[in-house]
């Protein structure tokens, strides 16, 4: 049986864990957190990086932080995660969904500026597969428009555009090491924060609206309540973990990629043959190997190959169902314009078994495979 995604694990993860425990600090922003803070700060060259219980909470602490209030507007793809538009919709927010460009599967930037209303207050373009979205055009729209931008960048950890990492071009970024992503700490995620003035507010907020952080690094001599907050720091033990991974991320990254790359080379002549599509990756995107995909005809022929695939053993995935048609989607957003693309090509979309240690002689039975399908 080949799996669709296995949890990274590299080695010296236990090790690292048991240190925390050791320290006598397994709460939060304890030595690991620390350390993979710095990480994040130093490989991505964001002013600030903060470990978070996850990147649904990364998002929802950045719509407290771009001051998200009730019947103000968000733009964002319906193509996306459900966390994208409700750490939103907490906040009371409308969502206004934007179609996607069908090469990439990100929210079509040339569709964005029509979008604008009095009320729009942010936009939160969603780096699909960790292949970046025109982030030029998007960041240009929202500085004319005076609108924030949260980069939805769960899957984009080690991708950039034009050099930049994702997550550091807009104001807030938001990462995500669940499980099924490219490093992983079973649940959390981080939130990247671009400018200075920010990072209080942030550190407030995650400290349950307390001064605590300040405190901690002896700036004032009590902490106390002074805004709304939540909890979103996650354990030393989860840091530990994730911590031991973002130290062989190179190698992590360079392994997804020659997969991504097997895949592609296994694949493409079924693409030249006009039978399937493969991801595009636009000139100024360095991607992660997020994830190998392929679109099939249409959803009758991409259910044929998933059940193909699974009475050979191997399990393929498809997602999402875009937020627009799903109940919580009709009652808090709406759809601007036509649905050209979103609905026909997540339709067509196929997920093929992609994680650390994939070996090359399971994808080249994968490849066999889809290649025998289709003659
Ligand atoms: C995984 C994912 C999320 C949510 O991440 P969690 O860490 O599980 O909260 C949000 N947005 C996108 C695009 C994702 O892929």
């Amino acid at each position: 049986m080949i799996k669709f995604n296995v949890p990274p694990f590299t080695g010296k993860e236990l090790e690292y864990m048991k240190i925390a425990i050791s320290e006598g600090k397994i709460c939060g922003d304890g030595c690991f957190t620390k350390k993979c803070n710095e990480w994040i700060e130093n490989n991505t060259k964001t002013e600030k990086a903060l470990l978070t219980t996850s990147c649904t909470h990364a998002l929802e602490m950045a719509a407290l932080l771009s001051d998200v209030r009730p019947g103000d507007e968000v733009i964002m793809p319906s193509f996306t995660f459900v966390s994208t538009a409700d750490a939103f919709v907490l906040r009371g927010a409308k969502i206004v969904f934007v179609d996607i460009r069908p090469d990439t599967m990100n929210i079509d930037e040339s569709l964005i500026e029509e979008a604008i209303t009095p009320k729009t207050k942010v936009i939160v373009p969603v780096h699909y597969a960790g292949v970046s979205c025109e982030m030029d055009t998007i960041m240009d729209i929202a500085s004319r428009h005076g609108l924030k931008v949260v980069e939805d960048a769960a899957q984009g950890v080690m991708s950039s555009y034009k050099g930049k990492a994702l997550g550091t071009i807009g104001d807030f970024g938001c990462y995500s090491f669940h499980e099924t992503k490219n490093y992983s700490m079973g649940e959390g995620g981080a939130l990247l924060i671009r400018d200075k003035k920010d990072v209080e507010p942030a550190e407030i907020i995650r400290e349950k609206g307390t001064n605590r952080s300040k405190f901690f690094r002896g700036q004032i001599d009590k902490y106390t309540w002074v805004e709304q907050g939540s909890s979103y720091l996650p354990s030393d033990l989860n840091a530990a973990y994730l911590y031991a991974q973002l130290e062989l991320a190179e190698e992590i990254n360079n392994n997804r990629l020659d997969s991504w790359q097997s895949y592609k080379e296994g694949l493409v002549e079924l693409q030249n043959a006009g039978k399937i599509e493969l991801p595009y990756i636009p000139k100024d995107c360095i991607h992660n190997a997020h994830m190998f995909y392929l679109k099939a005809k249409d959803v009758e022929e991409r259910t044929r190959l998933i059940d193909y695939l699974k009475s050979h053993d191997i399990l393929s995935v498809f997602h999402y169902v875009p937020l627009h048609s799903a109940p919580a989607g009709i009652k808090y957003g709406r759809f601007y314009g036509e649905d050209r693309y979103t609905t026909k090509e997540s339709e067509r979309l196929l997920r093929l078994p992609m994680y650390y240690g994939l070996k090359k002689d399971e994808i080249e039975k994968i490849v066999e495979l889809i290649n025998k399908f289709y003659r």
